[in-house]
Parts: structure tokens; sequence; C-alpha cells
């Protein structure tokens, strides 16, 4: 067993790190209160590589391994997880190309986002199919060699700026997976939610109104989409988990500082039990959070079973990260409570780990799926 990172993830981490500097912390409060899409910031991580990277060598990618990737975006979540994830998106909507597209699919539509910077989304949310995928209502209909859809995608990430979405549709009512062309007719994007937090992410509804897409966009057979789809988060929710550990690492360092200056009652916050206990509680949850995502990620990149530990990963560092946050506001007060300190700001941005990528009780679910085939734990 080896805990040493390597030299090439040791610069990987600095490079991150320093670009986390330069150009995410000093932006997170303005994309925050403005709500833009970080369009800039994204141009810079493109350019720097850090954007598709997992796409492989031959389309024009790096193939890099997962588990560099969420050493990345814990780096990147640390100064805004909201436009880590505007970084980040494309990766959920690739991965199912990555995993079921032919050749001339992954030409198409992945060779060309390494080229320049573009953007693509992934569709499978539905009003009424959030958590039970299954119950998914677009329609797939076939015409000739096209299908039809239609349907309502909702909270769709990176929705509004997406050259092509990733759709699930049910043709001959068996879920299938669809690349679909944004610019294609009959594609409505819903104006961008207001959310909570991560302000910086674009999220939006698409409605889908007779929109024909050729066969060729087809991802593997009809009825495989569910399967695609789902194990798409073996890859990408190690890497969720890394941006929520983000956000726990941001809110011990800015507690831990606090607690360092802040004196009351003739003492310095930290030398109160009371403080300094929620400090090594978060210090402590980060590493177990860190360990769960990075043997996710290890586990993925040697081609084995990782869908336990995912889920394992991405609700455990959810709920750290949440947790992490409200305590940093509790450490700081009044400050903990005003937008003068990024706390509130971790505070909201932190929930959508322990909802979007598969909500807590769904990793718990799954958890519980894999122990029920299982005879003990070794
Ligand atoms: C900001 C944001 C970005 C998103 N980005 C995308 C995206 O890019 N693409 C995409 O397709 N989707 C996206 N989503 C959708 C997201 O994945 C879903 O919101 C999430 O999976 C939960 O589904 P739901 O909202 O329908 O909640 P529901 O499925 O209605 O669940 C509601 C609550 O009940 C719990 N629950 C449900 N069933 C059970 C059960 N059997 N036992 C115990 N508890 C249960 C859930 O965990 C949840 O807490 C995004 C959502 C948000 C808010």
């Amino acid at each position: 067993m080896e805990f040493n990172l390597s030299d090439h993830q040791r610069e990987l981490v600095e490079m991150a790190r320093a670009f986390t500097k330069e150009w995410i912390s000093p932006n997170a409060a303005k994309y925050d209160r403005n709500g833009e899409f970080p369009k800039d910031i994204c141009c810079e991580a493109f350019k720097l590589g850090i954007m598709n990277s997992h796409v492989p060598v031959e389309y024009g990618g790096q193939a890099s391994a997962t588990l560099d990737h969420c050493m990345i975006m814990e780096e990147l979540a640390t100064g805004c997880s909201g436009i880590a994830t505007a970084i980040d998106g494309n990766g959920l909507s690739q991965y199912p190309v990555i995993l079921a597209g032919n050749d001339d699919q992954k030409r198409r539509f992945l060779a060309p986002m390494t080229e320049e910077l573009m953007f693509s989304a992934y569709a499978v949310t539905e009003p009424e199919a959030g958590s039970d995928v299954a119950r998914l209502k677009t329609t797939a209909l076939k015409v000739g060699n096209d299908y039809v859809l239609n349907g309502v995608k909702w909270w769709i990430t990176n929705g509004s700026v997406a050259s092509w979405y990733f759709v699930l549709a049910r043709a001959d009512d068996k879920p299938t997976g669809f690349i679909v062309p944004a610019d294609s007719a009959g594609i409505v994007r819903g104006p961008k939610e207001n959310n909570l937090g991560q302000h910086a992410s674009n999220t939006v509804r698409v409605t889908l109104e007779d929109v024909k897409v050729s066969e060729a966009n087809r991802l593997g057979d009809e009825g495989d989409g569910f399967r695609i789809a789902m194990k798409t988060f073996d890859h990408t929710r190690p890497g969720v988990a890394s941006g929520a550990n983000g956000i726990t690492k941001a809110a011990l360092n800015i507690a831990l500082s606090y607690a360092r200056r802040r004196r009351t009652f003739d003492k310095k916050l930290i030398s109160n039990q009371g403080i300094s206990f929620k400090l090594a509680e978060m210090v402590t949850k980060l590493d177990a959070a860190r360990h769960l995502a990075l043997k996710a990620a290890w586990l993925f990149d040697i081609g084995k079973d990782n869908t336990r530990e995912a889920a394992e990963a991405k609700w455990f560092a959810g709920d750290v990260a949440m947790e992490a946050a409200t305590e940093c506001a509790q450490v700081l007060g009044g400050y903990g409570y005003t937008n003068e300190m990024p706390a509130e700001k971790l505070m909201r941005d932190a929930k959508i780990y322990q909802i979007y990528e598969g909500a807590t009780e769904i990793q718990k679910m799954i958890i519980v799926s894999k122990l029920m085939r299982m005879r003990e734990i070794h």
C-alpha cells in the first residue's frame, strides 16, 4: 500500500492549486453574486489542459486517471465549487460517449471538445424521474433512420452553454442513450435556475419538442441507456466527492485561521476545547472522505468494480462538507452569517453535494444493494 503522491501527481496538485489561487479564489465572490457563467475561467482551464483531460488520447485528450482528476477537483473546489463544477461539468456527459460510443461518435463529439472550448451536458433527470431514473417519460420514436424525441429534462448542468446533450429517452419503451446536438430544431432551453448555491454553475430546463436525432447518434443499442447512464457515475462520483472535499478543506482553513486570531474572554478562540474539537473533527472527517474518494477513483482506474466505494465516497464527502461548512460558520459567529466572509457561501454551495449525482439516500441504497450480495465484509 502506497500513500505517497507520484512526482506527476504532486505537479498536478501544485498546478491546480496555483490555478485556483490565480483564477478561481479571486473571482469566487463575483460569480457567486452575479450568477454569470465563468466562461473566461473555463477558457484558462481549457488552455491549461484541465478540462476534458479524461478524453482518450486518440481523440485528442490525455486519458488522464480518475485519481489525478480527483486531486485536481479538490483544489479547484477549494476556491469555488461552483466554478469547479463549470470547469468539470463536461465530464458527466462525455463519459457515456467514452464508455459506449463508437469511433465515429467519439470523433464527432469528443475530439472537437479538445480542440476548442466547448461544453456538453448530461440530460437525464425529468420532473418525475430524479432518483428513480427508470420512471423517465421522454420518448424516442423511430421514424426511418431517425428518432424523434419528446420530453422535458430538468436541472441540467451546463444546459444553456452545451453544444450537445447526452439524453436518456425511451425507444420502444426501453431507456436508450442519444447524443443530441444542441442546435437541433425543437431544443428549447429554459432560463437559468435560481439555485441556493454554486451560482457560477449553469442549471436549466431543456425541453425536446419533436427533436429529430439520427440513428448514428444512438449510444449502443436500444435498451443500453440505463446501464450507460448509471455506469458513468462510477467514474464521476469520486470526482464529485473530491469537489465536496474541497469545500471541507476551505471551511477548515477559514475556521482555523479565524479561531487562531479571534480573542474572547481573554484567550484565543482556538484555546477553547469546544472550538478546537470542531477543528479536530473537521480534519479527521476530511482525511476519511479523501481516502474514500481516492480509493474509489483508484479502483476505477485499475478496472475493478467501484460502485459501492464511489457511492460511499459521494455520500460521506457530501455530508462532511455540509457539516464542515456549518461548523465553520459557527466558529466565525456573526461573520459566519454575513457575505463579508465566505462561510455562508460554503454552506450554500455544500448542500448540492448531498443532492446531485444521486442524493445521499440513494448512495446508501446502492451500498446496501451491494452488501446484500455479500456474505460478509473482509
Ligand atoms: C443544481 C443541480 C444540478 C443538477 N444537474 C443535473 C444534470 O446535469 N443532469 C441531470 O440529469 N440531473 C441533474 N440534477 C438532478 C439531480 O441529479 C436530482 O435532483 C437528484 O438526483 C434527486 O432527484 P429529485 O430531485 O427528483 O429528488 P427525488 O427523487 O424526488 O427525491 C427527493 C428526496 O427523497 C429521497 N429519496 C428518493 N427516493 C428514496 C427512497 N427510496 N428512500 C429514501 N429516500 C429517497 C432523495 O434522496 C431526495 O432526498 C441536478 C440537480 C440540481 C439541483
